[in-house]
Parts: structure tokens; sequence; C-alpha cells
């Protein structure tokens, strides 16, 4: 992917020159994106994030109360 180099500002006000989609400031952590389509996109993977998360533990959730407290429960 290659980006024409752009100079953007942090929120903190430190300057950077970029070519990435997404840049970590080194004064202050937060993500500075390239244009605002990427801080969307950058969004929208979070939101698939928490969701694979929220799978995962109701996928536990339902294993456990199917391996653990089922069989306790029939005792
Ligand atoms: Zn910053």
């Amino acid at each position: 992917m290659a980006l024409e180099p752009k100079t953007v500002t942090c929120q903190c006000g430190a300057e950077y020159r970029i070519r990435r989609p997404v840049h970590y400031c080194t004064a202050c952590g937060r993500a500075v994106f390239y244009s605002e389509g990427y801080r969307r996109r950058d969004r929208l993977n979070n939101y698939y994030v928490y969701l694979a998360v929220a799978v995962v533990i109701g996928f536990v959730v339902y294993i456990f109360i199917e391996m653990i407290a089922d069989p306790l429960l029939k005792m």
C-alpha cells in the first residue's frame, strides 16, 4: 500500500509526516490517522474485535454450563 507522504497533526499538537494509514504518536501514544476514512475503518475493525471477544466469552460460558453446571445439577 503506497500512500503519498502527508503531514498529520496529533490531538496533542505533534506533527508527523506519514505514509501509512495509521501512526502511533510517540509523545502521547494516541493513534494518528492518515485520513477520516482510515479512522472509520479502524473503528469498524475494533467493533469486529469486540464482537469476536463477546462470541468467545459466550461460547466459554455455554461450555461451562454444559460441562460443569449441568452435571452438578443432576447429582
Ligand atoms: Zn500525540
